[in-house]
């Protein structure tokens, strides 16, 4: 990373969440209890960051980091490729960097954790103990909450919603598709990895289509009422997509949450019993945490309850679980704000197991959406550990949101901010100059 986006990345991230400054002597603690063991599973914005940051601050600890790809592609900015404006292989990272601090990357899934004995299984047969485990496995999807979705039916009607493979897929039906198509697009119901994610998209879409099929159609098929950033994205679709694209919420007299899909066919029926023939269809179901947060006795419903500040587990011991999976309540499911929480786990752990001396933790997030060429709106804020209602929660202040009408200048210097951003999240996460 140069100093420039270094900076940058710190002042963004919040300088309070991101250290854990040595106390030296107090090392002790980790001599206490031998080379302290730190199993992570899940490479991703929050995986990967407490890897990173653990091993930087505590370098004597053992940190294992369980992913099963052996390369991670960002949800984030993968909007941007849909739209042409990235490549796929620049949303493409390894892990050599974190090897080369002495992180044990180990390519594999983790198909169990007995919390009892403080281990983890993988696929491949190992057995890895912990003094401390962090699960930071993202999201699964409801399949079931869509009559006919499934693993299989996602392979016609992409999700896209977890980066890679189904990223692609996506961009070479709408390549493939006739200009004068209608591409269906239908958002999940909350809460959701990225709550604007899917308005971006509209966008990118709706851009690629206006450049390339300026014929087609997008229609927005939306189980809520309301969504992320509505205004500005209002606001984006009649100043540059009013004749592509068509935004469909639910309201009192209409629900058009998706129901059922028929890949076969490409019908699309809406809850109200509303059909739509996609040439392409973009289902993105609801979602859960990822399936190993179940496995490990960590979920309550779909999601994971954790202490507000150091993302513990409410339920199980020595077990911290971070990022979408968990419930961070009131800071949304985003990959800004997964680094976040990220340093303030790395933090705890140095702490407990390594000695170091503990802050309070800040956090914050910001999310950017791209909306046209040099056009980007935001929002964010920032989160402290505190009670709200009666409840411990992450109480947000300061925040911020685009506003409509806002000056073309500071919407492209808002695009620039969002790319220092990535480079700055992505050198964090994969220990990489960016
Ligand atoms: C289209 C889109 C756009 C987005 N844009 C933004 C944005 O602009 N800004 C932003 O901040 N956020 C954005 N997000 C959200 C962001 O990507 C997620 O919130 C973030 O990645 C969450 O981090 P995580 O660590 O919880 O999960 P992930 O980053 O998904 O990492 C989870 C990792 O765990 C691995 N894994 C899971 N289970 C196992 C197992 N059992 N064994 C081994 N490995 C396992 C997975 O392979 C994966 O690599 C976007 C999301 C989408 C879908």
């Amino acid at each position: 990373m140069t100093d420039f986006s270094r900076r940058r990345f710190t002042q963004m991230v919040g300088g309070g969440a991101v250290v854990a400054a040595s106390a030296g002597p107090l090392s002790h603690f980790a001599i206490a209890q031998g080379k302290g063991k730190v199993v992570v599973i899940g490479g991703g914005a929050g995986g990967a960051t407490v890897a990173h940051n653990v091993k930087k601050s505590a370098p004597d600890l053992d940190v294992t980091l369980v992913e099963v790809q052996p390369q991670y592609t960002t949800c984030f900015f993968s909007n941007l490729y849909l739209g042409g404006f990235r490549t796929f292989e620049s949303l493409t990272h390894g892990y050599d960097g974190l090897k080369g601090l002495g992180v044990n990357v180990v390519h594999d899934m983790a198909t169990g954790v007995d919390t009892a004995k403080k281990t983890v299984t993988l696929a491949g047969g190992q057995t890895l103990s912990y003094d401390r485990l962090v699960l930071s496995p993202g999201i699964d999807f409801k399949y079931d909450s869509i009559e006919g979705y499934s693993p299989e039916a996602a392979e016609v009607m992409p999700h896209a919603w977890k980066a890679g493979p189904q990223t692609k897929l996506l961009k070479s039906k709408l390549e493939a598709m006739e200009d004068g198509g209608l591409v269906v697009l239908a958002p999940p119901d909350n809460p959701y990895r990225c709550p604007p994610g899917p308005y971006e998209r509209m966008c990118m879409v709706a851009h690629y289509l206006k450049t390339n099929k300026p014929k087609s159609k997008l229609i927005i098929l939306d189980p809520k009422t309301k969504f992320s950033k509505q205004p500005v994205f209002m606001e984006a679709v009649n100043k540059y997509y009013k004749d592509i694209v068509q935004v469909n919420l639910t309201n009192e007299i209409d629900n058009f949450a998706v129901v059922k899909v028929d890949t076969g066919t490409g019908e699309v029926t809406t809850k109200s019993g509303e059909k739509f023939t996609a040439a392409v269809a973009n289902i993105i179901p609801n979602q859960k945490a990822g399936k190993i947060a179940f496995d490990a006795g960590c979920t309550e419903g779909d999601w994971c309850p954790v202490e507000a500040g150091t993302f513990l587990s409410t339920k199980v011991s020595d077990v911290y679980v971070l990022g979408d999976a968990s419930v961070a309540t009131q800071m949304p499911k985003s990959g800004f704000s997964a680094n976040s929480q990220a340093k303030a786990v790395a933090a705890h752990i140095a702490s407990v197991l390594g000695g170091k001396k503990l802050f309070p933790p800040r956090f914050r997030n910001t999310c950017w959406s791209l909306v046209a060429p040099n056009d980007s709106v935001k929002v964010g804020a920032s989160y402290q550990a505190g009670e709200k209602d009666g409840k411990q929660m992450l109480v947000a202040s300061g925040g911020f949101v685009s506003k409509v009408g806002e000056d073309a200048k500071m919407r492209e210097e808002q695009f620039k901010e969002s790319e220092g951003w990535y480079s700055g999240i992505t050198a964090d996460m994969f220990a990489k100059s960016a």
